[in-house]
């Protein structure tokens, strides 16, 4: 009997570790797509920085022709569901969620000085 009992401790030992081996392999699974799309945000977040870096530039042209155009790659960047605002410029936006305030602010802080260029022309 005893042996019995030995024997079916062992097996439900080996049937935990199978198990315990499964969800590690899942979890090695998850870790490296998680450290793969790590890296398609991070290549993202340069991506928009570096464009950010070059719609402000263009808004520095002061004859400020390019400025609605800086603005419409702006407003489309929030539109495809990106963040524009300089707390969060290039996280992705919970398009479920309300609007950011913030990013409203720039969208019409441009169109507003778009106005006052308009009226100073
Ligand atoms: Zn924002």
């Amino acid at each position: 009997m005893a042996e019995k009992d030995l024997y079916d401790e062992f097996e439900t030992i080996t049937n935990q570790l199978n198990d315990i081996s499964k969800k590690v392999s899942l979890l090695k699974e998850e870790l490296s797509k998680t450290l793969e799309e790590n890296e398609e945000v991070k290549l993202e977040n340069q991506n928009l920085r570096s464009h950010l870096e070059k719609v402000s530039t263009e808004d520095e042209d002061p004859n400020g022709n390019k400025l609605s155009d800086s603005r419409l790659n702006l407003e489309n960047l929030y539109l495809k569901g990106f963040h524009i605002c300089r707390p969060l410029y290039g996280a992705r936006r919970d398009r479920n969620k309300e609007e950011c305030v913030f990013c409203l602010q720039i969208l019409d802080s441009d169109n507003d000085s778009n106005k006052k260029k308009k009226k100073i022309n």
